[in-house]
C-alpha cells in the first residue's frame, strides 16, 4: 500500500512544507478529475503525530490550519504549546479511552474514532462541563479480521440510533482505516465498503445525524480513497516526511506489513 519512504522527504522549512502541500493538493485534484469530483469536496487533514512544535509552526505558516493527532496526550501538549496560532483546529483520530475524554473535551474540535457508547457518554458529560461541542466521525472496521478497531459494519445502524441522545456530539460521517496491504484492490474494497454502508445508513438516519462525511485515505492510499468518495483524507507522511516510529505504535496488534 505505502510508497517507499524516500518518496516522503522530511520537510524542515516553510518552503518545503509549501512544496509538499502543493504536491499533495495536485494529486488530490488529479484523483478528483479522474472521477469527475469537485476538489472542494475533499478536505485535507494534515496528520502531525511525532512532529515537533518547531516544525508544526513551519507547517502552519505554509497553510496547515488544522492538525490530526492519533494520541490524546501528544495532541494536548501540542495544542497548549501552539495556542498562540489563532484558529488552529485539532482533530483526534486515534482510539480513545474514557479516562481521556475530559482532555479531548477541552481542546479538540473533532474526534474521528468514535466506536463505543461508553466513549460517547464520557465525551457528552465532559463536553457539558466545558460547554463545548465536538464534531465526530464513527469509526467502522472495513477490513474484518485484519483490524480490531471500529464497529462492525452490521453494528453501525443500531449504534447511530443511540447517538441523538448525545447532543454535544455533532455526527459528521464515517471513518475507516483500510487494510494494510500492498494489494490495492483489497485497500479499495475497504473504501467501497465504507461508502456503501454510508449510502445505506443515510437512507433513514436519525434526525440530526449527518452522514455525508467519509474520512478515509492516508499518505499511501488517499487517491484510491478519493476515487471511492472520501470527503476527508488524513495525510501525514506525504506532508511532514516519513515517520521513524513504526505504525504498530499507533495500531498495536494491527496486521501491518513490513515497510
Ligand atoms: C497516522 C495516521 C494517519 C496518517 O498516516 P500517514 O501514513 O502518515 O499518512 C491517518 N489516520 C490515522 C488514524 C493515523 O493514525
Amino acid at each position: 500500500m505505502s510508497a517507499p519512504s524516500q518518496a516522503w522527504p522530511q520537510a524542515d522549512s516553510v518552503a518545503a512544507f509549501a512544496h509538499n502541500l502543493e504536491v499533495v493538493r495536485t494529486r488530490i485534484h488529479a484523483a478528483c478529475r479522474r472521477v469527475e469530483r469537485d476538489p472542494q469536496g475533499v478536505r485535507l487533514l494534515p496528520v502531525s503525530k511525532t512532529v515537533d512544535e518547531a516544525r508544526l509552526r513551519m507547517a502552519w505558516a505554509a497553510g496547515c490550519h488544522e492538525l490530526g493527532e492519533n494520541k490524546v496526550q501528544e495532541a494536548q501538549r501540542k495544542a497548549q504549546a501552539l495556542a498562540d496560532l489563532d484558529g488552529l483546529r485539532w482533530s483526534v483520530i486515534g482510539h480513545l479511552q474514557t479516562n481521556k475524554a475530559r482532555d479531548v473535551a477541552r481542546f479538540a474540535d473533532e474526534f474521528q474514532a468514535l466506536d463505543s457508547l461508553r466513549v460517547a457518554r464520557a465525551l457528552q458529560q465532559r463536553l457539558e462541563l466545558e460547554d463545548r461541542h465536538l464534531d465526530v466521525f464513527v469509526q467502522v472496521n472495513t477490513s474484518a479480521e485484519a483490524s480490531k478497531y471500529g464497529l462492525e459494519p452490521a453494528q453501525a445502524d443500531d449504534f447511530l440510533r443511540q447517538l441523538p441522545a448525545f447532543d454535544r456530539l455533532r455526527v459528521k460521517g464515517l471513518m475507516t482505516l483500510a487494510e494494510f496491504s500492498t494489494d490495492s484492490a483489497r485497500v479499495r474494497a475497504c473504501f467501497v465498503r465504507l461508502r456503501e454502508l454510508r449510502d445505506q445508513l443515510r437512507q433513514d438516519a436519525p434526525d440530526g445525524i449527518a452522514l455525508d462525511g467519509l474520512s478515509m485515505g492516508m499518505s499511501g492510499d488517499f487517491e484510491i480513497a478519493i476515487e471511492e468518495g472520501a470527503t476527508v483524507v488524513r495525510v501525514g507522511q506525504a506532508i511532514f516526511g516519513a515517520r521513524a516510529t513504526p505504525d504498530s505504535h499507533y495500531w498495536p496488534g494491527e496486521d501491518t506489513p513490513p515497510r
